[in-house]
């Protein structure tokens, strides 16, 4: 019998703002994150990125507010 320990090998991404130094809620998907990353980008004007469940930025995720 085989035990699958799927919930320690799992992906998880986070959105995090550097600015406010918070990182958002856990995501298995990578686009969600993103969204959410977006989200703040959006709202607080905030450039954010993408981490992934090692705490590393993952590349080409950074998001940047629009200049006005
Ligand atoms: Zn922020």
């Amino acid at each position: 019998m085989t035990v699958r320990v799927q919930d320690e090998v799992a992906p998880a991404y986070r959105a995090h703002c550097p600015t406010c130094r918070k990182s958002g809620r856990q995501f298995r998907s990578y686009g969600l994150a993103e969204q959410a990353a977006g989200g703040h980008t959006d709202k607080f004007r905030h450039t954010t990125y993408v981490i992934d469940h090692y705490g590393v930025r993952v590349t080409g995720s950074t998001q940047r507010p629009e200049p006005t």
